[in-house]
């Protein structure tokens, strides 16, 4: 059974989007995963057709109501559905390479994109959504985080990505941030290519990669420094 991603949105016209072009189109069309988003709204039961109401207590926007949420996740979930159910949230946990490493090695996700001011905390709790935040800054809605969810997660999938080496040296992977790059032309601008790229001695290019990968690692994020350097340690 290949990944299965159900997304819950208002505006299921977004998808596939980008995920249906470049390597995360080729896995779609291939069968290596799956994409089913599906309307809202189309759960909705007055005749205005409305998912969202005024907020509890006052203050700004809309909410997207509970039952009618519900109703939708029931919908595409099905008997014993081991997917998880995210909520694409702002005050979800930070969205990392080891959750998209996890969801990958499962069956698909069930993916809920938010609108307005957010949903009614009860449908929260009733399905027991996993709330997914891609970082700390305000998005209109949550198609373009289930976007990013989906895309990191997609290129993991077996046989989507051509050079799985790549896979496994990137930032992240190793809790350290990737080395430079350099190819042709050997001269930019009176700037040349580190000595040792075009030595040929794969031992002290390894090394030398792993040396960048501290500094910049060190020189940009402390957080991802301090935790390598705690996991040495033991
Ligand atoms: N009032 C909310 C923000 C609502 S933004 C708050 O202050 O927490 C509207 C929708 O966009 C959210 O329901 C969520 O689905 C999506 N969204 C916004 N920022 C996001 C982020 N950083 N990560 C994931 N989803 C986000």
């Amino acid at each position: 059974m290949s990944f299965r991603a159900s997304i819950l949105t208002l505006y299921p016209e977004m998808f596939p989007g980008n995920l249906g072009m470049s390597l995360s189109g080729k896995a779609l069309e291939r069968g290596d995963w799956s994409l089913d988003a599906k309307s809202i709204r189309d759960y909705a039961t007055d005749k205005h057709r409305s998912v969202d109401d005024t907020p509890s207590g006052g203050g700004a926007g809309m909410v997207l109501r509970a039952d009618i949420l519900a109703k939708a996740i029931d919908d595409v979930t099905e008997e014993d559905d081991p997917r998880p159910r995210l909520l694409m949230s702002p005050r979800g946990k930070p969205f990392t390479q080891n959750r998209a490493r996890q969801l990958a090695e499962g069956p698909g996700a069930i993916i809920i994109c938010g609108r307005f001011e957010g949903v009614d905390e009860r449908v929260i709790e009733a399905r027991q959504l996993e709330e997914v935040s891609i970082g700390d800054y305000i998005l209109s809605g949550g198609e373009m985080a289930a976007t990013i969810v989906l895309d990191a997660v997609v290129r993991l999938l077996p046989g989507v990505m051509g050079n799985q080496e790549s896979g496994e040296t990137e930032s992240f992977e190793n809790g350290l941030l990737e080395h430079p790059h350099y190819t042709r032309p050997a001269i930019f601008e009176d700037r040349g290519i580190p000595e040792v790229l075009t030595s040929g001695n794969h031992r002290l290019i390894n090394e030398w990669r792993l040396e960048q990968s501290k500094k910049l690692t060190e020189q940009r994020r402390p957080d991802l420094w301090a935790a390598h350097l705690a996991r040495n340690a033991k």
